[in-house]
């Protein structure tokens, strides 16, 4: 017997192969002993395995510990995930805020309020530089009344501050 199933016998212990593989696999062992002896030999180092594994003294405890950590670390990508998924959210749910007010009737009558104070905080502002430019006679009498009463201020301060050393000496 030449074709033995030597790379399908590991697969073949594990349940791994497919009903049409595994039938193969079993058919060539009942007839080839080297395989079965493969066979054999794998079985009882699993067997081998299992038993130094449950040998092993786990501590009180470990599996709870494993598993609490491994519940925080889910926890916390559950946490990151959703916190991306809001950053990508929030944006997305403004734009489709700002459709919706712009599609409902109400936000015309807000959009021309809105535009309506502007208007006329334009309109007095245009006002004021119209009126300031085309009289610059006001403006610049404003400047000189505006210096007189800076000068004045100075000038009476400069009293007072004489007349108080006068009264220190
Ligand atoms: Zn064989």
């Amino acid at each position: 017997m030449n074709n033995h199933v030597t790379e399908f016998i590991s697969a073949y212990m594990d349940g791994e192969l497919s009903e049409e593989e595994a039938r193969h696999v079993e058919a060539h062992l009942q007839e080839c002993q080297s395989c079965q002896e493969q066979l054999d030999d794998l079985l009882s180092i699993k067997a081998q395995m299992a038993a130094a594994y449950q040998s092993i003294d786990l501590p009180d405890g470990i599996a709870e510990s494993v598993m609490t950590v491994i519940h925080q670390e889910e926890k916390e990508r559950t946490r990151h995930h959703s916190l991306t998924k809001w950053a990508v959210f929030i944006p997305v749910v403004l734009a489709a805020l700002f459709l919706l007010i712009q599609l409902t009737p109400g936000f015309y009558f807000g959009m021309s309020f809105a535009s309506t104070l502007f208007n006329i905080s334009l309109s007095i502002f245009h006002a004021v530089t119209v009126i300031i430019s085309s009289l610059p006679y006001v403006l610049s009498m404003v400047v000189v009344i505006a210096g007189l009463i800076i000068a004045i201020s100075i000038w009476s301060l400069r009293r007072l501050l004489e007349t108080r050393t006068i009264f220190d000496d």
